[in-house]
């Protein structure tokens, strides 16, 4: 009898309000699920997705208290059935609101924007884009077949290939054949992180000309990320080329997904919805029957272990290209045994002799060395003063550039102390060593070294200290390509993706802490480093037969260092695997962690202890869900390895189930018993806590 339609719309809420995010609203307007609208939200006026079209008045509030829609985004297209179905299941998957999710998946931009600003911005938006696709290089035989199983088949696929087997080729090609079938199609290109890949950009618009891409990272403008993200919504563009951001793209065409260096850590989303975009990727590829194809030189163990043969259980189909492009080889792999240099040598006898034969004939050398700053502590060895943060619990890291104790986890940042501030004594010292130290070691190591034209060995340091500026990464990548430097010292950031042709030869100063991290993923994550950086020699084929990657190590037979010698992922992985399922460790197991923060680690515990015993006591008192409480082990809390930061205490409590299907639904229980829990009067000092499903660090 009323012209009024009754509506659920997703909207932002806090994150752990008991409000899901769907509230009900009336709208005087005709709307389509999938719409955005403009609803009044307590005093403020927000964005909102139109989830669902509701028969009658919803029955959980009475009519009067429903308000009235202010305004449709029209001319819009509707958000598709299965863009919502993804945010709908990350949403679930993931433990948050669904309109947490559904927002934050929308360019930020588009909250803001009036009716009218829309309006215009679809109008200068609404022009078909150019697609020209131009040829690229003849296959190598590994390319195409890989093409053609992918042609055969429907996937996931996973390209195990070597660095520089012409992977990018492949995705480029996979696109064009795309394209060739239907040429409204749409291609989502997922990297891990776009500031290290520049050249996938420039050649993605190179392959299909630079109309028909789009880019979607955190690095871009408001403006930048609507405007490209309106062009995939209409369709217009083509592909998009995103970090794990893009994984929520509205995409109507979607028809084929990549995900390069699928095994990085980078994928899985660090705050507020948790989400492995890798893992979405697959979820959205079978959702739009689109192939997904990820790829890595070191695949994930999730991954390989999904790729097993079919007999065995695997769901993915492993795609192989061992071989590197031309006659391009890997890089010798040279272990340097550092029980028998000289005690606290930072760099062995034979590697600085490399270094030094290397820049004498003009060539190029990567340091890695994870750590940056001068030192990592400093140290009064009369009294045993440390350079403690007083915020957290951690050592501040000695700046000698600038004099200053910095913690590299809350911030604080002070001068360093004339002398220790407990005794008065003078002479403070660092310990340990950081890339700063590196660089000016390294400096004067090879301070009489010549180059082939006479000048000085260039020595440059890339880390998160040297890049802050913006700008400041490209012009110093920059420098490295065009042969401006010598010797480049820095973090994991120079490891990762770059197309350095010049160099000859890449070392590992010191990699051996993660052989023993409380972190059982810390050796996956090595191996994959240290393979990504041996990828960085030897590029240029020319060069190719003398680069070497050099491993300096305490443990020079260590099972990990043998599988990098012979450049042997399957072995490493299959070792790894035996442990993992020795010890029950994803990926055969899943695990969650359900962590608290609050001002006492007791608080934090207590939380996360009263929860687990109220879950066991509901469980179990049903017996629906009592074979829960056998299968998921629910262990006790625990303080966090970085137990405080900026004087916040983080504690954390595992759960583990053989089943992702027994995890979730335990974590659906768990969710209402933290809510009940955390009202109590007793857990009222609890700041805040959160589910991390999938977690990549223990
Ligand atoms: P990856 O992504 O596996 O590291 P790329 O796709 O970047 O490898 O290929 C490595 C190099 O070989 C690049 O310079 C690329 O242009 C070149 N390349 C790739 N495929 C071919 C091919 N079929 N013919 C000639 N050159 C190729
Ligand atoms: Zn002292
Ligand atoms: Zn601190």
């Amino acid at each position: 009898m009323s012209t009024h339609h009754w509506i659920d719309v997703a909207v932002q809420t806090p994150a752990h309000s008991q409000v899901g995010g769907l509230l009900s609203y009336r709208s005087p307007f005709l709307v389509q699920a999938g719409q955005l609208v403009r609803v009044p939200f307590g005093k403020r006026d927000v964005l909102g997705v139109v989830w669902a079209v509701l028969d009658s008045a919803p029955s959980n509030m009475p009519a009067s208290a429903v308000r009235d829609v202010l305004g449709v985004l029209d001319g819009l297209a509707p958000l598709d059935p299965n863009w919502r179905q993804l945010v709908q299941f990350s949403a679930q998957y993931y433990q948050r609101s669904l309109g947490e999710v559904a927002l934050s998946a929308l360019p930020p931009q588009l909250r803001d924007l009036t009716h009218e600003q829309l309006a215009r911005r679809l109008k200068k938006q609404n022009t078909e884009r150019a697609v020209q696709t131009t040829p690229g290089p003849a296959l190598s035989d590994e390319q195409r077949h890989v093409l053609d199983q992918m042609a055969a088949g429907t996937g996931p696929f996973l390209l195990f290939g070597s660095t520089g087997s012409g992977k990018t080729e492949v995705y480029l090609q996979a696109v064009a054949r795309m394209l060739a079938a239907d040429p409204q199609a749409q291609a989502l290109l997922m990297v891990p992180e776009i500031n290290l890949t520049p050249q996938l950009e420039e050649r993605v618009q190179a392959r299909f000309g630079a109309d028909a891409v789009v880019s979607m990272h955190s690095g871009m403008t408001p403006a930048q990320r609507l405007k490209g993200w309106l062009a995939a919504h209409a369709g217009h563009a083509r592909i998009v080329l995103g970090t794990r951001m893009a994984i929520f793209a509205s995409m109507p065409n979607l028809k084929l997904i990549v995900v390069d260096e699928e095994h990085d850590p980078s994928y899985k989303q660090q705050e507020g919805a948790r989400y492995s975009a890798r893992d979405l990727a697959v979820y959205r590829g079978r959702l739009q029957n689109a192939p997904v194809l990820l790829a890595s030189a070191t695949p994930s163990l999730e991954s390989w272990h999904l790729s097993r043969p079919a007999e065995e259980g695997g769901r993915y189909l492993r795609l192989h290209m061992p071989s590197r492009i031309g006659t391009g080889q890997l890089p010798k792999v040279r272990r340097v045994d550092m029980t028998k240099q000289a005690r606290h040598a930072v760099l062995s006898t034979q590697l600085v002799a490399a270094l030094q034969e290397r820049v004498e004939r003009g060539e190029q050398c990567m340091l890695l060395l994870n750590r940056r700053g001068y030192a990592p502590v400093l140290h009064c060895a009369d009294c045993g003063w440390k350079s403690e943060c007083k915020h957290c619990s951690a050592f501040r890291v000695f700046h000698k550039i600038d004099r200053t104790l910095r913690c590299h986890h809350c911030g604080l940042t002070e001068r360093v102390p004339r002398a220790c501030p407990e005794c008065g004594n003078a002479d403070i010292a660092p310990i340990g060593r950081g890339t700063e130290q590196l660089e000016e070691h390294l400096g004067e190591l090879l301070a009489h070294v010549k180059r082939p034209d006479g000048g000085p060995v260039r020595i440059a340091r890339i880390d998160a200290d040297t890049t802050r500026l913006k700008g400041a990464l490209e012009s110093q990548l920059a420098s490295v390509h065009s042969g401006e430097v010598d010797i480049l010292v820095g973090t994991q950031m120079i490891a990762k993706g770059h197309d350095f042709r010049r160099i000859t030869l890449v070392a590992a100063v010191n990699p051996d802490t993660a052989l023993f991290s409380s972190d059982f993923r810390a050796p996956e994550r090595l191996f994959a480093l240290l393979m990504q950086a041996a990828g960085r020699a030897g590029r240029d084929a020319a060069q190719s037969a003398t680069s070497e990657m050099w491993v300096q190590t305490f443990h020079p037979q260590h099972a990990l260092f043998e599988a990098l010698k012979k450049h042997d992922y399957p072995a490493f992985a299959a070792s790894e695997l035996a442990e993992r399922t020795a010890a029950d460790l994803p990926p055969i197991s899943h695990q969650a962690l359900l962590r608290a923060d609050a001002r006492t680690q007791e608080a934090a515990q207590a939380l996360l202890n009263a929860a687990r015993e109220a879950l066991e006591l509901q469980l179990s008192a049903d017996p629906a869900t009592a074979d829960l409480v056998m299968q998921v082990s629910l262990y006790p809390a625990v303080p966090m390895s970085m137990q405080r930061v900026a004087d916040v205490e983080r504690a954390q409590m595992l759960l583990e189930s053989p089943t992702r299907m027994g995890l979730q639904k335990v974590l659906w229980h768990l969710h209402g018993v933290l809510h009940q829990v955390r009202s109590q009067p007793e857990h009222k000092g609890v700041i805040r806590w959160l589910v991390d499903v999938d977690p990549q660090a223990i």
